[in-house]
């Protein structure tokens, strides 16, 4: 990548906020009136909401503020891609496609909380050495991902084994690469919360068509 669409399209990894620091990006919380999960019935998780207008390069439409990141993570339903229509004036999702066919639920007991506890965070932009592609930097990149940050936001996805969906379903426009997020069974410490936040070994990415304000998740392994 050149330096030049670099600057223009950089990437930040999600952190934890510094307490001093006020931040309009947050983890978990419940802003947004999301659709039901057709597996288990219940709410999606809001997982991870941006506060777009903090990105002046990304150039987002006015009317747009918050972008929420979701999925139900108790059940078979993110195993396949998922497709939503974004109302950004009455914050409210609702369900265009869900190609899980497969009904599974999580046991009872490591079932993950919802809504996810309220966590400011912010957003770091990546280091130059966090966007290579070499085998060091991807092993390096596995690693911390869920230990040292929850997930990467705009840029380029990273460490992807297969090419994600570019083009929307509803118009074939090219979607836009908005984030990936994974979670780990070990997150207590990075947000120095008592938060179980594991859905197994998978990557979330999330994919925006601006034109028809349509959100797509779609997992990959890891
Ligand atoms: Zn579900
Ligand atoms: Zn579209």
């Amino acid at each position: 990548m050149s330096r030049g669409l670099k600057r223009q399209n950089p990437a930040y990894k999600i952190v934890k906020n510094h307490p001093m620091n006020p931040s309009t990006h947050f983890f978990g919380g419940e802003t947004w009136n999301l659709p039901k999960c057709k597996v288990c019935l219940a709410s999606m998780h809001q997982i991870v909401t941006l506060d777009v207008t903090k990105f002046s390069e990304q150039n987002f439409d006015k009317k747009i503020s918050e972008l929420p990141l979701f999925s139900c993570l108790n059940c078979s339903l993110f195993w396949e891609n998922q497709y939503f229509k974004l109302d950004f004036i009455n914050q409210s999702a609702s369900t265009i496609k869900q190609d899980q066919e497969d009904f599974e639920q999580q046991e009872e007991e490591d079932r993950i909380l919802n809504p996810l506890p309220y966590i400011s965070i912010e957003l770091e932009e990546a280091h130059e050495k966090d966007n290579q592609i070499d085998d060091e930097t991807i092993n390096r990149l596995f690693f911390e991902f869920g230990t040292a940050y929850v997930g990467r936001v705009f840029g380029e996805p990273v460490i992807a084994q297969e090419p994600l969906q570019d083009c929307c379903l509803r118009c074939g426009g090219k979607f836009q690469f908005i984030a990936q997020i994974t979670g780990d069974s070990d997150m207590e410490e990075m947000f120095q919360e008592d938060i179980d936040f594991f859905f197994g070994e998978t990557m979330l990415y999330f994919s925006l068509c601006r034109r028809c304000d349509l959100l797509m998740v779609e997992p990959q392994s890891i």
